[in-house]
């Protein structure tokens, strides 16, 4: 037996909510392309992803701790990875389009420059008088333009749900190849942006303790996770500290997830909404966790902004490094002919900065320092 693009499509309506994007209904690809006999679009635009070569430089990226600095310390590949696996629970449970939230999860991070938030940070003041640079932008930037696959078109051609899923930062004014978009990204990319969110409280807490940035006296002034050690309590959890912590851990993630499931099916209900465009044009964000829930996660964000993302410990190894990143840049503005073969061809096209810029953002932490090394001294 086989289960042809057809057969996918013939339990499209009973496997989606009607507020689900729907395969049948993409707005389809800047450049048309022929359907595939066994795969929806959105599966074929997350093999896209998988098999870009930004996905794969992801692995070598910071998340919050120096790539490399600790064998189990999440990297932007693993976050990611995490990302994707909890986009897809919730959108399942939510009787949303998987394939299309784990699509947008897998490329959300696309666009993150090397050396973490400090990188992004910098690279954006480096920029400021050439446009800025915001690691969202720079994911579509990668998808549409800078990703070299096709032999008649740059980028990786994507559907226009995927592309705009993308786009998560908007206002009234915010457009797509001269369209508006509605206030609101689709549900499916609405589960890929909180599923990022409660992935890093989880991971982020598993990691200061690994790196000792953080210890569990420090957490127990935290209510959520007071909340969890509680449930992993009642779980029957015990034995030594690091498998109970681990198991709080896991149980706080799914609180989280139980929590945005519960909430956003009944924010759904109680806003009628009975279409895609419903969604996206309501005025509240439909996916999202329980105010008063909401208010302990961002307790917990406060807390791992304070003592781990801008920890001492972290920023001075991360700072040193975009010192680096910075020198590198402006060696290339000086020097063009240093930038790799495809980021020179660019130049003439998106100027020397915004060239540089890209190269820049797509470098790993480790080509960085080996540019660093190569270029600056
Ligand atoms: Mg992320």
């Amino acid at each position: 037996m086989i289960r042809k693009l057809s057969d996918q499509y013939r339990h499209e309506d009973s496997d989606l909510a009607p507020y689900a994007t729907h395969n049948m209904a993409t707005l389809g690809r800047r450049h048309p392309e022929e359907p595939h006999p066994f795969r929806t679009d959105f599966q074929r635009d997350r093999d896209r992803i998988l098999h870009s070569r930004s996905f794969r430089r992801l692995e070598y990226k910071t998340q919050v701790f120096l790539n490399g600095t600790g064998d189990h310390l999440r990297t932007r590949l693993t976050h990611t990875i995490e990302v994707a696996a909890i986009s897809r629970t919730l959108a399942r449970a939510l009787y949303l389009n998987e394939d299309l939230s784990e699509t947008i999860a897998l490329a959300h991070d696309l666009g993150h420059t090397p050396f973490g938030h400090s990188g992004e940070r910098a690279l954006n003041k480096i920029m400021e008088a050439h446009g800025g640079f915001d690691h969202n932008l720079q994911a579509l930037r990668i998808v549409d333009l800078l990703e070299q696959k096709y032999p008649e078109f740059n980028g990786l051609n994507l559907t226009w749900e995927v592309r705009t899923g993308l786009i998560k930062h908007r206002n009234a004014s915010t457009k797509l190849d001269e369209k508006k978009l509605p206030l609101h990204a689709s549900l499916e990319s609405q589960v890929a942006d909180i599923a990022d969110d409660l992935t890093y409280y989880g991971h982020d807490i598993d990691d200061g303790l690994d790196a000792g940035l953080i210890t569990e006296e420090m957490l127990d002034e935290i209510e959520i996770w007071r909340i969890a050690v509680s449930k992993a309590k009642e779980r029957g959890a015990k034995g030594g500290k690091e498998r109970m912590m681990s198991f709080t851990i896991r149980c706080l993630i799914d609180m989280m997830v139980g929590n945005v499931i519960i909430h956003s099916d009944n924010l759904l209900v109680k806003n009628k909404i009975a279409s895609p465009s419903d969604a996206q044009d309501c005025k509240t964000r439909l996916v999202s966790f329980e105010p008063g829930f909401e208010k302990m996660t961002l307790k917990l964000r406060d807390f791992l902004y304070h003592n781990v993302y801008f920890s001492k410990n972290v920023t001075n190894v991360n700072d040193e490094a975009v010192e680096k990143m910075k020198s590198l840049f402006s060696t290339y503005i000086k020097t063009p002919s240093l930038m790799g073969r495809f980021a020179k061809t660019r130049i003439e096209k998106d100027g020397l900065h915004r060239a540089t810029a890209d190269y820049i953002a797509g470098m790993t932490d480790r080509f960085a320092h080996l540019e660093y090394a190569r270029c600056c001294r």
